[in-house]
C-alpha cells in the first residue's frame, strides 16, 4: 500500500492519528480550516489553513504568473470562506528551482498580492527553499465571532443543499480565475443560516461525501438542478457536462445545508444579498454514507468520483 493506492481521506485519517491536539481546539484535522480559540474571553475564533500549489499538478509551466499566485491564495481564502471567516494574515515559503527568471516570481507574488489587497489580508513572512520544481506554500490565519464558524458536521436529515455558481470544466484555466466566495461565507455564518458548509474542491462528488460523512447522513441530490458551467456545457469529449460538474474539482464554490424550515426565506434573503447565482440541488437524508443521484424522478446510487490528490 502507497500513498496512490490508500486514497486521500485514508492517509489523512492514518497520519492524523499520530498527531498531539491541544484542549484549545475547538475543530481539528478534518474540516476546511482548524478552528481555535486563545484565551476564555476572546470574542474571535481563529481559523488556520495551509495550502500548496505545485508546478505540474496545480499549473502548467505555461499558466500566467499573475494567476498562478491568485490560485495560491485564493485557495486558502476559500477554506476560510468555508468557515464564515474573515482572512487576516498570510505566510508564503515559496520553492523554486534556480532557473525560475525573477520575472516570473514578481509576476506570481503580483497575482497573489492583487487578491489579497482585495480580500484586506496582509502577507507577513514566509520562507524560501532551493527545490526541484516551482511550489507555493500559503498559511493563512483568519478570525470569526467566537463559536459561530460553519463545521462541515452540523447538519441534519432534512437539512436542504445548496451550492453557490456554477461547477465543472476547472481544467479550461477556471481553477486559476475563481473567486474565493468570502462575502457569501461571512454572510451564511453571521445570519446562521448555514448547518454545515465547505468548499468544493475536488469536485462536488467527492466534496459531498465529505460532508455527509461529517454529519452522519446521506444526500440526494437532483441532477436537472446541479449548476453546469457554461464552460463544462461545452466540452466535448466521453464524459457529460454533469459528469464535468460532479467530478472535475477546483471549483472553489460553496457547498451548504440549511434547515428545511429556513429555506424559503434563506432564498429569499439571498436574492436580496447577492447577484451570484445560488441552487437548491438536493437535501441530507436519513441514509448514512449514502449518495443518490436522482434523474427524472429515479433515484440510484451516486458512483461518480472526484480528483483524488495522489492518483
Ligand atoms: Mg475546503
Amino acid at each position: 500500500m502507497n500513498a496512490g493506492t490508500i486514497g486521500e481521506d485514508a492517509l489523512i485519517r492514518r497520519l492524523a492519528k499520530l498527531l498531539p491536539g491541544r484542549a484549545d481546539v475547538v475543530a481539528g484535522i478534518g474540516d476546511d480550516c482548524a478552528v481555535v480559540r486563545t484565551g476564555r474571553r476572546d470574542a474571535f475564533d481563529l481559523l488556520l489553513k495551509s495550502d500548496p500549489v505545485i508546478e505540474g499538478v496545480h499549473f502548467t509551466q505555461t499558466a500566467p504568473a499573475e494567476a498562478i499566485g491568485h490560485k495560491a491564495l485564493g485557495r486558502v481564502l476559500s477554506d476560510i470562506a468555508a468557515m464564515g471567516g474573515e482572512p487576516l494574515w498570510g505566510l508564503i515559503d515559496l520553492v523554486a528551482p534556480a532557473s525560475v527568471p525573477v520575472k516570473r516570481l514578481e509576476g506570481i507574488y503580483r497575482g497573489l498580492a492583487t487578491l489579497a489587497r482585495r480580500q484586506g489580508v496582509a502577507i507577513v513572512g514566509g520562507d524560501t527553499s532551493r527545490g526541484k520544481t516551482l511550489e507555493i506554500h500559503v498559511f493563512a490565519v483568519g478570525r470569526i465571532p467566537r463559536g459561530r464558524a460553519v463545521l462541515r458536521s452540523g447538519g441534519k436529515p432534512g437539512d436542504v443543499l445548496y451550492v453557490t455558481g456554477s461547477l465543472g470544466g476547472s481544467g479550461q484555466e477556471r481553477h486559476l480565475r475563481f473567486e474565493p466566495r468570502l462575502a457569501e461565507g461571512q454572510w451564511l455564518a453571521a445570519g446562521k443560516w448555514a448547518t454545515a458548509m465547505m468548499d468544493v474542491s475536488d469536485g462536488l462528488a467527492t466534496d459531498l461525501r465529505r460532508l455527509t460523512a461529517a454529519c452522519g447522513t446521506g444526500a440526494v441530490i437532483e441532477a436537472a438542478r446541479i449548476p453546469i458551467s457554461t464552460v463544462a456545457k461545452r466540452l466535448k469529449d466521453r464524459r457529460t457536462p454533469l459528469e464535468h460538474a460532479l467530478s472535475d474539482g477546483e471549483d472553489f464554490e460553496l457547498l451548504f445545508t440549511v434547515s428545511l424550515r429556513k429555506a424559503a426565506a434563506f432564498e429569499t434573503a439571498w436574492r436580496r444579498q447577492f447577484r451570484l447565482a445560488c441552487n437548491r440541488i438536493g437535501e441530507l437524508t436519513e441514509k448514512s454514507g449514502r449518495l443518490e443521484l436522482e434523474t427524472r424522478g429515479i433515484r440510484r446510487v451516486l458512483k461518480v468520483r472526484g480528483y483524488e490528490h495522489f492518483t
